[in-house]
């Protein structure tokens, strides 16, 4: 009786080891949760006060479907100095979360049957937001040594008459590689070429340790034309519960990215936009705060990870992940269909502790830990996987 739709898609593999870290801490259990992409951190003081007194001022009526005017003003001025990309407050549209920008620009792109490129690993729930739209999505295989970033000669590959668009992340969640401009060149002018979207999701961009980090949309007006930049609050400025996203495109599509909102949710709650539009304004310094302790993290991390032997991991150069190769545990370690499944099952169970499956991003031989903790969670946790790693081996 229900639609065939639900045959395709997987429930979020992350959001379902959240909810049963939940159902562990409800039971009394000591989980150590490293699973999920969620900072640690409290909403910055300032933006809570601009949600506060937003409901204090009583507005909290229907506005508009887009968001608020002064919330794409200012996030229009951020595009502009922070990542170089022109974009009008008109051609923004503000939503309940990145994930409803990435859904909104799938349904407003996309018809039946189109594929849509995934770089390999890729984030859990660009393949299932696709095939929500009756698309299809289309895996890349990467490789390993270049830190399983895209290439353009690799694109070239996997593109048909069929292929309407790309979706890039950078940083990469899982993998937190970034792209150099010359890259993102190479790959960009491909889809020129072709004539694809790309669909550039860049929510992890202030959290950026070394290299200087590119927008897709600054690098030409002709590139800028067939890319939707998407970008979010959760990450940058934690604050995921608040549920804000917002996507930039050329106003045409705007225009039909916000009808079909209309339709959707009309706009995100006012008070989570007043929130965002606070971080904006006025929380930089609270975000570089936020960015220098995950950057001490991600050298905490990678220095623990380095004493524990045969575990091989892509050092991350942003966002707050370490995508761990287990392969050497592979001929000892026995599971059924999926090593990385039945490697975090195992290791939830007996040392109590969260991690995701590279699976739920397309490669097994993978599993993703999150450093958005205290440094006290992931010490503990990476002692536990060293012990749980030798034991196997
Ligand atoms: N894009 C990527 C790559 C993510 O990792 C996430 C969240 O984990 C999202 C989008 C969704 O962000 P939001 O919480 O704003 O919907």
């Amino acid at each position: 009786m229900l639609s065939k739709r639900l045959d395709v898609i997987t429930p979020s593999r992350t959001v379902g080891i959240s909810s049963k870290v939940k159902e562990m801490k409800a039971q009394g259990i000591d989980v150590l949760n490293l699973s999920v992409g969620e900072p640690d951190f409290n909403v910055p003081e300032k933006a809570k006060e601009c949600g506060i007194k937003s409901l204090n001022d009583n507005i909290t009526k229907y506005d508009l479907v887009p968001g608020l005017t002064i919330l794409r003003e200012e996030i229009s001025k951020k595009l502009l100095e922070e990542n170089n990309c022109h974009y009008a407050p008109d051609e923004i549209v503000v939503t309940s979360g990145a994930k409803m920008a990435l859904t909104n620009t799938l349904m407003a792109v996309t018809d039946p049957g189109d594929e849509v490129l995934l770089v390999k690993p890729y984030w859990v729930s660009y393949s299932e937001m696709t095939k929500l739209v009756n698309a299809v999505p289309v895996g890349i295989e990467t490789d390993k040594a270049n830190d399983f970033k895209l290439t353009g000669e690799l694109l070239e590959k996997y593109i048909t008459e069929k292929t309407k668009m790309l979706i890039l992340n950078n940083p990469c969640n899982p993998t937190g590689a970034i792209y150099t401009k010359e890259e993102l060149l190479d790959i960009c002018n491909v889809c020129l070429k072709h004539n694809i979207y790309i669909l550039a999701d860049e929510i992890y961009e202030r959290i950026c340790f070394n290299d200087e980090f590119v927008s897709v949309a600054s690098l030409s007006d002709e590139i800028r034309d067939i890319t939707i930049t998407i970008n979010g609050f959760a990450k940058s400025a934690a604050l995921t519960g608040t549920r804000l996203g917002y996507s930039a495109t050329p106003r045409e599509l705007a225009k039909n990215i916000s009808a079909i909102q209309g339709h959707l949710v009309s706009h995100p709650c006012l008070a989570a936009q007043y929130i965002g539009y606070g971080a904006l304004k006025y929380c930089k310094d609270d975000i570089d705060n936020m960015v220098e302790a995950y950057r001490k993290r991600r050298d905490l991390v990678t220095a623990r990870l380095d004493k524990i032997e045969n575990l091989d991991y892509i050092y991350p150069q942003g966002a707050f992940y370490v995508f761990i190769d287990i392969l050497k545990v592979k001929d000892k370690f026995e599971y059924k269909e999926s090593l990385s499944s039945d490697f975090c099952d195992k290791f939830l169970e007996e040392y109590k502790v969260a991690i995701v499956p590279g699976i739920a991003f397309g490669i097994d031989e993978y599993v993703r830990i999150s450093f958005a903790c205290s440094e006290e969670t992931f010490i503990e946790a990476l002692d536990r996987l060293d012990k749980f790693v030798q034991g196997i081996l």
